[in-house]
């Protein structure tokens, strides 16, 4: 019997191996098997296939062991897998790169870790598991190499399989990988003080040391209404010091002991509260969208912002789990999620996990699991979120449909998760609902055309009304007011005056986009990206924001040698100073990439914000995404020409959505929201649209320019980029490619052309664009052709080291 095993590369196709008679009850279609690839690499591979035929020009090499009791994958996984190879241009190898945990992943090249956070127990042990394990403890990291010469064979791959399995060790996914410490300091009563009368007698005696009894007191009432207590917390909550804590664990009262956190169990909420009752508008839309799904594999919500479309999902959701089978609810942003499930918590509890790519290893394997036997109901999650093994999946929400981080841009696969979601859900036979106030062009189309069902909510749950948008002409203000102009300021003022909050949207980071010498005009660049420097005024330095290569500050022109640069336009560091200094004493927070990293730090801030500890939040694209606050009055687009000033046929579309959803942050709960929209184009046809919250103006603008250029939805298209170190051979190379394309095909390729960033880590990049025609088997004919030169290319002399980058449906 043989095998197609899909192994974690680019492989440009599967691969077959042989399967010794000893493992053929053994192996099954989904499970991992180890492989030798070449002469002495080793991977754990997912068999695709299984066959009686042997390939006809060679013999294939035996498979080495096999990993898995079961499959760990489910065959419909396989085939989503196959499918987002072939309509990205990319291998399935690259597909199960993104899709399964570096768990499940082991090679010649992986390392593993000592897991330190869990006790285990040696008696359970293998002889080879057990040296493995001591050895761990000593040295903490392991490599393969190592691991074999331990053992002294070469095929040790079911050791650490089963070592990972009993969570003993687990598996480096980068060398930077650091994994946070899951484990916390708990508190409890020393088992003398558990009966009443003896803590009563402690508490009666008790004399000196008024500040321990301070924190004793307060560890009592949070024991009561929490259940545990952390360490950490309760010294936050009870401002008392270590020493005093030590000083009542001395006295023998508390108990102080490590544990290991379950993330998935740490929120204690426990899911039983009722859902809310709809309004009648939210009722009647419910309706319609599982109406229109009974005869439609896709319903689109359109409703506009603070209209609660979270509240139809759940109770979309909500009927799914009755009928005991999975949902996925799917947000374009890790970001977002923490917020989203502490709301999703309160209905669902344990029913629900959320999962994404920054969790770490043993979390995400924990949920595999959880997923695939089904105990996990309901999933949270960003992409990567597609690619866990639902056992009855029926419902896919795809909530903030039309954000372009749906879409992965780096490395391949290069999928956009909801269109993958939509093609996924179509074969298992679920449903999809996409949720939106501004639908992505496309999506809206479809509407239109009857592909998808389409529902309108337009009225927010508490007020009806959506905010008032003034708008603020930046030309006509006093020199030195552009950032903030005075009525900003006053409306900033006013509104903090009520106990108001404010949000203040900029969409670039960092103190100046760039420095230019006044005498000379030579601006700063990256060496390695043709892209200017942004100043970073309190990190003191310059940086690239392609490479993030960061420079010190230049004082001296590097053209004409005088020492006279400005500082031109500004960012969010820019603006928060400005606000620092124009209101003082008002509390001002800053969220962008400079400030905030990892989900924690974002999440915390977040919650600082709703806490209502934070007036002002100045932040990036950050801010504008689908989060919730209902304090916030005042909501200012600090720069808007800088979203409307960029050439791709998207800017209007973005740039409407981006200012529309921004402004859906303000008044949520009551009348009085207010949008200030700084910008000296008021006329543009966007932002007369933005000012009327007109989706459908702005869909009926833009689907003409779309048709008239005959661009998506009209269309498809494709990028191919050719990266060189050298910018004559990139070039050449894109020539080369375009000529030895059939005419036909030719005349619908835009360039070659260098994009506005025409190198990027000291690669020059050339770029053609195809625009393929709608009509049925076009894009399969034309992808077949371009794949054929593409492997054309890659074996020319002069240009193999040309690196090609395929886009389908780039954003
Ligand atoms: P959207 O996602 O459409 O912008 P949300 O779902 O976030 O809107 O709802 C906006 C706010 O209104 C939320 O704070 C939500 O809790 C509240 N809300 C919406 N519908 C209801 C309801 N039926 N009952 C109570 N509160 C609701
Ligand atoms: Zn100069
Ligand atoms: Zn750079």
């Amino acid at each position: 019997m043989y095998a197609e095993i899909i192994i974690p590369l680019a492989l440009p196709k599967n691969y077959t191996w042989m399967i010794p008679v000893s493992m053929q009850d053994e192996v099954a279609i989904g499970m991992r098997v180890e492989v030798m690839l070449g002469a002495n690499k080793r991977y754990a591979g997912i068999v695709k296939n299984i066959s009686s035929k042997a390939p006809e020009a060679f013999t294939p090499k035996p498979i080495l062991s096999v990993l898995d009791d079961a499959p760990i994958v489910y065959e419909h996984q396989l085939a989503l897998w196959q499918w987002m190879a072939e309509y990205y241009m990319c291998t399935e190898g690259e597909v199960m790169q993104a899709a399964i945990p570096s768990h499940l992943k082991i090679s010649s090249e992986s390392v593993f870790i000592l897991n330190e956070q869990q006790e285990h127990d040696n008696k359970n042990l293998s002889d080879a598991e057990y040296i493995i394990s001591e050895a761990l403890e000593i040295k903490k990291t392991l490599t393969l190499l190592e691991i074999q010469k331990l053992l002294d064979k070469k095929s040790v791959y079911p050791v650490i399989n089963k070592l990972i399995q009993k969570g003993i060790c687990f598996v480096q996914e980068n060398m930077k990988d650091k994994y946070s410490s899951k484990v916390e300091i708990f508190l409890s009563l020393h088992a003398n003080y558990k009966n009443e009368a003896a803590l009563e007698k402690l508490l009666n005696e008790w004399t000196r040391a008024p500040k321990q009894l301070d924190l004793l007191l307060a560890f009592l009432h949070f024991e009561k209404t929490e259940g545990s207590v952390q360490q950490k917390s309760i010294l936050e909550k009870a401002n008392a010091t270590h020493a005093q804590l030590k000083a009542l664990i001395d006295k023998g009262i508390l108990v102080a002991e490590k544990r290991k956190i379950d993330r998935l169990a740490t929120d204690t909420n426990t899911g039983n509260s009722s859902l809310h009752i709809l309004s009648e508008k939210q009722q009647a839309a419910l309706e319609s969208v599982k109406e229109q799904l009974i005869t439609k594999p896709v319903g689109l919500l359109h409703g506009i912002t603070g209209s609660g479309k979270t509240q139809i999902y759940v109770a979309l959701i909500n009927e799914v789990m009755q009928q005991n089978k999975q949902a996925l609810y799917m947000l374009p942003e890790i970001a977002l999620t923490a917020q989203m499930i502490r709301r999703l918590k309160q209905y669902f509890g344990v029913s629900i996990a959320i999962y994404h790519s920054k969790f770490n290893p043993n979390e995400r394997v924990e949920i595999w699991n959880k997923v695939k036997s089904g105990e996990i109901k309901i999933v949270l999650g960003a992409r990567s979120a597609l690619f866990l093994p639902y056992k009855n999946l029926s419902l896919i929400v795809i909530d903030e449909e039309h954000d372009p981080s749906y879409k992965q841009q780096e490395p391949a696969p290069r999928y956009q998760a909801r269109d993958t979601a939509i093609y996924y859900a179509n074969q298992l036979k679920a449903k999809v609902v996409l949720g939106s106030a501004t639908p992505s062009v496309e999506t809206y189309f479809n509407a239109v055309s009857k592909k998808f069902g389409y529902t309108y909510l337009n009225e927010r749950f508490s007020t009806g009304a959506l905010p008032k948008i003034e708008l603020i002409d930046t030309k006509k203000q006093p020199a030195g007011t552009a950032i903030l102009t005075p009525q900003l300021l006053a409306s900033i003022s006013k509104t903090i005056a009520n106990k108001k909050q404010v949000i203040l949207f900029q969409n670039r980071r960092g103190y100046a986009p760039y420095l230019i010498c006044e005498t000379c005009g030579w601006i700063p660049h990256c060496e390695h990206c043709d892209v200017t420097l942004t100043y970073h005024k309190a990190k003191n330095l310059l940086s690239c924001h392609y490479c993030g290569a960061s420079y010190p500050i230049v004082n001296t022109c590097k053209a004409c040698g005088k020492q006279n640069f400005k500082q031109k336009s500004f960012g969010t560091e820019q603006i928060e100073e400005k606000l620092n200094q124009s209101l003082p004493g008002v509390i001002v927070a800053r969220m962008d990439l400079d400030n905030v990293k990892g989900k924690n730090e974002h999440d915390q801030l977040i919650q600082k914000f709703e806490q209502r500890q934070i007036d002002i939040l100045v932040g990036t694209q950050m801010v504008v995404k689908g989060l919730d606050f209902e304090n916030v009055d005042l909501v200012g687009i600090v720069d808007a020409d800088s979203l409307l000033n960029f050439n791709h046929y998207r800017v209007n579309e973005r740039a409407f959505q981006m200012m529309e959803q921004v402004s859906g942050r303000a008044g949520r709960k009551n009348d009085n929201g207010t949008v200030i929209i700084q910008v000296s184009q008021l006329q543009h046809p966007i932002v007369q649209l933005v000012q009327h919250h007109d989706y459908f103006g702005f869909y009926n603008f833009e689907i003409q320019n779309r048709k008239h250029f005959s661009y998506p939805p009209f269309s498809r298209l494709m990028s191919l980029l050719f990266k060189h170190k050298e910018n004559n051979i990139a070039e050449e190379a894109a020539n080369h490619f375009l000529h030895s394309l059939t005419p036909e095909i030719q005349k619908t390729v835009l360039g070659p052309a260098q994009p506005i960033v025409n190198r990027v880590r000291n690669k020059y990049i050339w770029e053609l664009a195809i625009k393929i025609s709608k009509q049925p088997q076009q894009l399969q004919l034309a992808k077949k052709q371009l794949l054929h030169y593409i492997r054309l290319l890659q074996v020319h002399p002069r240009y193999k080291s040309v690196n090609i980058v395929i886009d389908i449906d780039p954003n």
